[in-house]
């Protein structure tokens, strides 16, 4: 692509690695390199990004405090013109960090916005946990408070969708111990930590043994995390399924010793299901 294309008027949204140096997209360091100001989210956390990458391009501050009067400036350059970059410490701008007031005015002022897409722990997560994952919710960081967490958890038990979440290392042990009281310890569920870097690691199981392994070793709970929760709907069929073939196997049994009527009065009993459907079943078994 040419420079002139790469720096043209407009904001770009640039994905920079969450972790591994290597993986930024060439595109991502043509226009870093070709636009006039870089706004970076820490500039001196981003400087060692840009020095690997032999970018030159000066940087301004843009963190979650900027002042409004940082965004006007940043929206000027856009005015006179100059090509502008966002990123953020790791991964996607926006993406549980700074930069939606950016892009929202950038985009209230008639100025083209480009993304620059690449990496973000969220679809990192995803694509490795083994969870379903045609329809998932980013819930982004659980509120810090236990109550506040709960509260949030409990809106969130009945979705059938893969939950994914982004916890810091101090709050990891508590926030899993919320979800097994509140999801159930059953829920299947993964914890991956620090992705793309030397220490990954991804741990599938349930919030029970999730929270397990998380007392196993204080080196589980250092690091950056992404969890994610396994849907509702998908466990619930899996339940009641099991349940089925126990109460057939019941069934089965007290059916080779005892007359319909009674095996099913005991089958009720043995397994909470309700007369007529074991009843159903019971003829079944028999035929
Ligand atoms: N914008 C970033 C993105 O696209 O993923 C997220 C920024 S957010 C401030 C930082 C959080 O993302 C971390 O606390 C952690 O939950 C998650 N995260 C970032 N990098 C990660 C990594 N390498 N491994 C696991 N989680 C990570």
């Amino acid at each position: 692509m040419q420079e002139q294309q790469l720096a043209r008027p407009a904001l770009y949204v640039v994905a920079t690695p969450i972790g591994n140096l290597a993986d930024i997209s060439h595109r991502a360091v043509d226009v870093l390199s070709a636009v006039d100001v870089i706004a970076a989210e820490d500039t001196r956390h981003s400087g060692r990004l840009l020095q690997h990458y032999g970018i030159t391009t000066p940087t301004l501050s843009y963190h979650a405090f900027s002042q409004e009067q940082r965004v006007t400036k940043l929206l000027e350059r856009l005015d006179a013109g100059q090509a502008v970059a966002l990123i953020s410490d790791a991964g996607t701008p926006l993406i549980s960090d700074p930069g939606h007031g950016l892009v929202s005015r950038a985009r209230v002022a008639g100025h083209v916005v480009v993304p620059v897409p690449g990496p973000s722990a969220v679809t990192a997560a995803l694509s490795v946990a083994g969870l379903p994952v045609h329809r998932f919710a980013f819930q982004g960081f659980p509120p810090a408070r236990p109550a506040g967490r709960r509260k949030l958890f409990t809106t969130l038990v009945g979705e059938p969708y893969t939950l994914v979440f982004y916890e810091a290392p101090h709050r990891i042990r508590d926030s899993l111990e919320d979800m097994r009281t509140v999801f159930s310890g059953q829920r299947p569920a993964a914890i991956c930590r620090e992705l793309t870097k030397t220490w990954e690691s991804v741990a599938t199981g349930t919030l029970e043994t999730l929270c397990e392994w998380l007392d196993a070793s204080s080196d589980n709970r250092r690091g950056e995390f992404v969890v994610l929760v396994g849907g509702a709907s998908g466990q619930d069929e899996d339940k009641e399924r099991e349940r089925e073939e126990r109460a057939e196997q019941v069934l089965q049994i007290l059916l080779d010793e005892l007359p319909v009527s009674q095996a099913v009065a005991l089958a009720v009993r043995l397994t909470g299901l309700k007369k007529n459907h074991l009843y159903g079943v019971a003829l079944k078994l028999k035929d």
